[in-house]
């Protein structure tokens, strides 16, 4: 190519760029963001990178969501973001930055191949293909917490309808796309009846729509040990947001390492893309960490642009390099590697097999164009609404019937004592010594008409009687029926 050619084509190539915003990160971060935009620029990627600083630098500077204003700016003009991971500084007061652009943004999907890559990555579990698809912004992540007495924290855990049908049927559009014969659903509905129970009845809802695909519902705990044990017999899993925190990262071991497991965070209109490991500052600067957690997901964001081509020579080149044995410290193994590398050097080797395909492993075949999925609610449901108690919680130290007994003389004319729980297990009336109690005591008022409605005016001055009796409120849920039916748990014991 002569000068005037070069400069024609490097014209085209810049109109044909796709603007992507970038964060370095902390500890490994700028290391392995290094090694894979050097990979994917080598393979053709037409990028156009904005850089933003997010993370360990900005918290220092006395911003606690450890983002800027101006890089807000940026991940809303590209929507799309290849981030590098970033060290939360310990200690209160900071919020995860993760977390934050997640929900920021709506990213609602966070989508986690798990595989194993047998026999050049040492495994237990040779044939494991599992995609986790976890719930990203609801569950115990809203940081929504309080202490409300000397002995009580608690933390809020939010499950919500519309976020958990469009997370399961991205789950269900997923497989579908990538020709997965199997959606797998974990929740521990027979504990938390009403928020995993939403979860796993809105998935057997919405698997009826999608006749062509398995659909099954496991219990987390003993789904989890299956995974453990038999992850060849799972395929896609959907599952809450703390159950996929954990499960992922399980997965992404047992198939190999956590270093080689690149993750996608799926919102409407901007999507971010990571490893799913952290900052590990312990080999910060030393060459020594595997870019491939990285470079996967960056594979994942060339296929979200429209890039399949790209994706599919990176992707390929890797696995090469994989099945030729070149591996960083944490995949080395003396009976199967052939060489022990420096991050870097992993890259060059990469590099090197741009245009090859593996000859063990499978090579990947990506579309050159893909639209993304999107989704569309569909549930719709309208129930009528009711007003039938309250559930007082009081900070107090004593016997359960003492409490009980000075507040069935406050309740009143329209509002009876029904109950009080400590930590959930019912104590009044009829509680046993045994029964361990703390100083955060539910106490349940309904109508004294079973059944019936009750007014807020009634609810309020119970309130004010609570406080004159020097049993004042630490906090209050109202109890709501929706078309009759409890929108409230019963007490352990009731
Ligand atoms: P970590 O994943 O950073 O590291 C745990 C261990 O895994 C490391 O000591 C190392 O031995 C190994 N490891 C991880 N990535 C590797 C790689 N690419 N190559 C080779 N070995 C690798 O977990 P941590 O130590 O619990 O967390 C460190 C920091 O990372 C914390 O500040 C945490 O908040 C943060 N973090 C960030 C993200 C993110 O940005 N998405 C995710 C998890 C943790």
């Amino acid at each position: 190519m002569d000068s005037e050619d070069r400069s024609q084509f490097d014209r085209t190539q810049l109109e044909n760029s796709v603007p992507i915003t970038v964060a370095n990160g902390d500890g490994i971060g700028p290391e392995i963001m290094k090694a894979t935009l050097r990979i994917i620029k080598a393979a053709g990627a037409r990028l156009k990178i904005e850089e933003i600083q997010v993370g360990e630098e900005v918290y220092k500077r006395g911003i606690s969501s450890g983002i800027e204003p101006s890089a807000w700016e940026s991940l809303r003009r590209t929507r799309v973001f290849l981030k590098a991971p970033i060290t939360t500084p310990e200690g209160g007061g900071y919020k995860s930055l993760n977390v934050t652009v997640r929900k920021t943004l709506g990213l609602y999907a966070n989508v986690r191949p798990c595989q194993s890559y047998d026999p050049f990555i040492k495994t237990k579990h040779p044939g494991m293909d599992v995609v986790i698809v976890r719930e990203n912004e609801e569950d115990l992540y809203g940081g929504i917490e309080h202490r409300q007495t000397e002995d009580v924290f608690q933390c809020l855990k939010l499950i919500t309808r519309p976020g958990t049908e469009r997370l399961i049927r991205y789950g269900f559009e997923y497989a579908r796309r990538y020709r997965r014969h199997k959606v797998t659903c974990f929740t521990k509905d027979n504990i938390m009846k009403m928020t995993d129970g939403l979860f796993h009845k809105v998935f057997d809802e919405v698997a009826k729509e999608y006749p062509d695909i398995q659909s099954e519902h496991w219990i987390v705990d003993i789904g989890a040990a299956k995974l453990a044990d038999r992850p060849e017999d799972f395929d896609v899993i959907v599952l809450p947001n703390l159950y996929g925190d954990i499960l992922s990262d399980v997965a992404a071991q047992i198939a190999g390492s956590v270093g080689i497991a690149g993750s996608s965070n799926i919102g409407d209109s901007v999507a971010m893309f990571e490893a799913i490991h952290g900052s590990a500052p312990r080999r910060a600067g030393q060459n020594m960490a595997n870019p491939s957690g990285l470079l996967l997901a960056a594979v994942q964001m060339l296929v979200h642009i429209g890039q399949g081509d790209v994706a599919s020579r990176v992707h390929n080149a890797w696995l090469k390099t994989i099945e030729d044995g070149i591996h960083t410290y944490d995949i080395y193994n003396k009976d199967i590697s052939m060489e022990k590398v420096g991050t870097s050097e992993f890259a060059d080797a990469v590099i090197e097999r741009i245009g090859m395909k593996p000859t063990v492993l499978k090579a990947v075949d990506y579309p050159s164009k893909l639209e993304p999925i999107k989704i569309t609610l569909k549930i719709k449901n309208k129930a009528k609404k009711e007003l039938v108690g309250i559930d007082v919680f009081i900070d107090w130290e004593g016997d359960p019937n003492e409490l009980g007994r000075r507040l069935e003389k406050i309740s009143g004319d329209d509002l009876k004592l029904v109950m009080i729980t400590n930590r959930g297990t019912k104590v009044y009336p009829d509680g046993i010594p045994e029964t361990f109690c703390v100083d955060h005591w539910r106490c349940r008022f309904q109508s004294r008409v079973n059944g019936n409605r009750v007014q807020y005016e009634d609810l309020i001055s119970l309130q004010s009687r609570l406080v004159d009796s020097g049993l004042p409120a630490v906090k209050t849920e109202g109890l709501y029926t929706f078309d009759g039916k409890p929108g409230y748990s019963l007490g352990q014991g009731q």
